[in-house]
């Protein structure tokens, strides 16, 4: 095919040309005398991408499941109680995980397109009198579902109730993107990536810990070694790593909290908004519905689309890719066929988007489904024009509604 291809899946995301510049550089000694002082203010500018002073930032080589492992395994007891709500394929495999590991998972079932439930989180919490839960676990962007749920309602309930469980939050396609607060909102682990919001390729798992997380860390059981935090405080301390890391990808993410630091976490999140709000009044021209059951759910990364009964997800995405050149998101395990998703995360601008759009539109029309010509793209077309400044219009809005 000529011309660009058109990646829309919710992560990977675009990698932005300076960052793909950063990676394509000759190998280095990873035990280089400089190598501190690269590393070392690396990890002081991770803490402002999570919002923290006083927790401590691990890039460990390792896709985002990998920081998963490596937050219960460093923190809990085989048999140990752990809190989750299960609303998608995301949330569902932490939990997953979690069994396999021996954990005893007391499982919250809500509907696909719901998030965390507060109020059932808040009376579990409360039944709980002798603190059997040690941890609760939150899928803070359900990316199957492009669902978003209440971090900070999390720890209320947790502080409502005086319960000292550690709150881990999954944040593998929400930090970077979209609002996160890990010392505000009181996380003890938060994981991310390195292929969706900081838009380099996979290939690291990016947590930050809470003292009181690593003070757990002393008593926990869970059988670990490359995954241990202990190694990784031990050389990490004086800017090296326990074992090889992956200094193109360490290189690349230096370009990347740079460029989110340069354009400021609030642009950065009101662009997001800025961009998934055409996205969304584009779903809405089409007649057709997000798996987010409620706006206070939606997802300023991702939007799972419902296609009506009788349409499969599967042949818009195949025609999308092999017609138009677009790569659209697949729907997941339950919503597998009946839905589609636009990721609308990482370098994004709204030009972009609209080839996602009009390429997601002609895919339906070309399938049957009912969408008229040209509906989705109009409403995204005068909703983005109608901000003369883009996103920027956005910015002081979003800060004055905190
Ligand atoms: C992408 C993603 C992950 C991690 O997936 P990996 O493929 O292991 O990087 C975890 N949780 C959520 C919510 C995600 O979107």
């Amino acid at each position: 095919m000529q011309g660009t291809k058109g990646l829309f899946v919710p992560g990977p995301t675009n990698i932005p040309h300076a960052i793909r510049q950063a990676i394509d550089v000759p190998m280095e000694d990873h035990r280089a005398p400089d190598l501190p002082a690269f590393i070392l203010p690396l990890f002081a500018d991770l803490k402002k991408i999570f919002k923290t002073q006083s927790a401590q930032v691990f890039v460990f080589p390792s896709s985002g499941t990998g920081g998963w492992e490596a937050a219960i395994t460093n923190t809990l007891v085989p048999g140990d109680k752990v809190l989750a709500a299960r609303f998608g394929q995301f949330s569902h495999l932490w939990i997953d995980l979690c069994q396999r590991h021996g954990l005893d998972v007391e499982i919250v079932d809500v509907d696909w397109g719901e998030g965390v439930p507060l109020d059932q989180y808040a009376d579990r919490l409360k039944a709980d009198t002798t603190h059997k839960i040690k941890a609760v676990l939150v899928c803070h962007n359900e990316t199957a579902t492009g669902v978003t749920s209440d971090v900070a309602g999390v720890r209320q309930a947790l502080n409502d109730t005086g319960h000292p469980a550690l709150l881990f939050v999954d944040g593998v396609s929400s930090i970077a993107s979209i609002d996160f607060r890990m010392d505000e909102w009181g996380v003890d682990i938060a994981v991310s990536g390195s292929q969706k919001g900081f838009m380099l390729p996979g290939g690291l798992a990016i947590l930050c810990v809470s003292q009181k997380a690593l003070e757990a860390t002393k008593q926990a059981e869970l059988a670990r070694c490359y995954f241990d935090f202990k190694d990784m405080i031990a050389t990490n301390k004086d800017g090296y790593f326990p074992y090889t890391p992956p200094m193109n990808l360490i290189r690349g993410l230096r370009v990347s909290v740079d460029r989110l630091l340069d354009e400021g976490l609030e642009n950065v999140f009101a662009r997001h908004h800025f961009l998934a709000t055409g996205v969304r009044k584009a779903i809405d021209a089409w007649g057709l519905k997000l798996c987010a059951a409620d706006p206070k759910w939606h997802s300023d990364t991702v939007s799972a689309i419902c296609l009506p009964d009788g349409f499969d997800s599967g042949e818009l995405l195949k025609r999308a890719y092999y017609r138009y050149g677009i790569s659209l998101g697949a729907g997941l395990s339950k919503v597998a066929g009946r839905v589609f998703r636009i990721g609308h995360l990482g370098d994004l601008n709204e030009m972009m988007l609209m080839m996602a759009l009009a390429g997601a539109e002609m895919s339906m029309r070309d399938l049957g489904v009912p969408v008229e010509a040209g509906s989705g793209v109009a409403a995204a077309e005068e909703y983005y024009r109608s901000a003369e400044n883009g996103y920027k219009d956005m910015v002081p809005m979003l800060i004055a509604a905190e």
